[in-house]
């Protein structure tokens, strides 16, 4: 039976790999990759401010930042607006979750690098900032997860794939190859929606939406983002509480 293009199932996430402190002078680190999709974020800070100290919490700069190497064909080394763009996205996608008043006067710093994309990356980047934002203790309520969710063709599935994203049953006609695939996802393009949530509270941080879809397959779609989004949050706590128990930093 025909299945998505890799073969997964509509709800199956590619595989998640998480390494964590990799950087030695970050205050805490960590590679977060949805299959092919790679991001690695570095923590600095808290530090003290020299800017205005005019604020009763602390400031947070995020710098997402593509390398040149990490897509097919080779990515212009200067920032785009797309990378000044998503930098502010996952700023506000993370945000909600971070105490900052907890630690006011002073500047939080995460360099955000995409090692390798195929889709996904301001969701995987997400999650590697929420790592290395909680590795480096800096105050949060819980986790930020991100994932996203979509309808391809009139199929709803999860963490979508570049070749998912490029989706057009019109082209695929034309690909004997691939035109099989039209009898899973059906006629259409692709619509992405990536996600981030707060899971301990059910909230949405970031819901973006690039395509069509009614108002029932929305619903559908974000459901399945809060019930993947549980997967993924567990699998990010269990390697925390493995690293800090392997470093020693923490038993218990
Ligand atoms: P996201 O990576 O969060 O899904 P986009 O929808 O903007 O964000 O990008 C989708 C995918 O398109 C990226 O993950 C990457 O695979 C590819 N892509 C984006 N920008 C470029 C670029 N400048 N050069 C080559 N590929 C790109």
């Amino acid at each position: 039976m025909v299945k998505r293009f890799d073969g997964r199932e509509y709800n199956e996430l590619r595989k998640i790999n998480i390494k964590l402190n990799v950087i030695d002078n970050a205050k805490g680190s960590a590679i977060f990759s949805f299959g092919d999709t790679v991001a690695l974020a570095a923590v600095y800070g808290p530090k003290p401010s020299k800017m205005s100290l005019d604020y009763d919490k602390a400031f947070l700069r995020v710098r997402y930042n593509m390398l040149t190497f990490s897509t097919p064909e080779r990515k212009k080394p200067t920032p785009g607006r797309r990378e000044i763009e998503l930098s502010e996205v996952i700023k506000r996608a993370l945000e909600p979750a971070l105490l900052l008043e907890e630690i006011p006067g002073s500047i939080v710093d995460i360099y955000i690098e995409i090692l390798n994309a195929d889709a996904g990356t301001r969701t995987a980047s997400i999650n590697a900032a929420s790592l290395a934002l909680s590795l480096a203790g800096i105050p949060m309520k819980d986790l930020v997860v991100a994932l996203a969710v979509g309808k391809i063709g009139e199929k709803i599935v999860v963490d979508l794939n570049k070749e998912e994203e490029d989706y057009d049953s019109e082209k695929l006609k034309k690909d004997p190859e691939k035109s099989k695939y039209i009898e899973y996802y059906g006629e259409g393009r692709a619509t992405d929606i990536p996600v981030a949530i707060i899971p301990s509270e059910k909230k949405f941080t970031l819901i973006q939406l690039d395509g069509e879809i009614s108002n029932k397959e929305l619903n559908d779609a974000l459901n399945l983002a809060l019930e993947k989004s549980l997967e993924i949050k567990n699998l990010m706590k269990s390697n925390i509480l493995k690293h800090l128990s392997s470093s020693g930093n923490f038993i218990y």
